[in-house]
């Protein structure tokens, strides 16, 4: 019988291929983990935006940690709806993003954005809100570049959708 702790635990182990200080459940890629009567666990993600190259990483990933764990079988199911929210990254995982030099989304980015306003999106160095985005597509299409006014450090910003 494979417990559902064990398996997060497991999870917890899976780094995000493009940011490794954090795991997919601190992303909150994982939608949920269960285990069917054969002891087959499944796992349900959701991808950070549709077509990002790093999902099927990802659930390369998730599959070989758990039969590494000795979970005997391994399914990843892909779920589109609802759509991934920047506000799925748990708090721990908005404050490894911040160590790693990435700007966590905020969750006001998403509703301004709706606005058609630009989102405020301080910077990871200093916390300065006098920050510029440089260009849409930053080190991956997944992150947009973003630039500092006040101590000049470029970052990446996590793409609100
Ligand atoms: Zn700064």
């Amino acid at each position: 019988m494979t417990d559902l702790s064990h398996l997060l635990s497991l999870l917890h182990r899976v780094k995000d291929p493009e940011i490794p200080a954090i795991s997919v459940v601190e992303l909150g890629v994982v939608r949920g983990v269960d285990v069917d009567a054969d002891g087959k666990a499944i796992v349900t993600i959701t991808p950070t935006y549709t077509g990002c190259p790093a999902m099927d990483v990802m659930a390369a990933d998730i599959k070989k940690e758990l039969l590494e764990g000795g979970v005997p079988s391994v399914e990843v199911k892909l779920s589109l709806s609802p759509a991934w929210t920047t506000d799925w990254i748990t708090e721990e995982g908005r404050r490894k993003l911040k160590e790693y030099g990435i700007a966590p989304p905020e969750k006001t980015a998403d509703i301004r954005a709706l606005k058609g306003e630009q989102p405020v999106v301080p910077c990871p160095q200093c916390g300065s809100t006098n920050t510029v985005m440089l260009s849409a597509f930053g080190s991956t299409a997944c992150k947009a570049l973003w630039k500092c006014n006040a101590c000049l450090e470029p970052f990446d910003q996590f793409k609100c959708l």
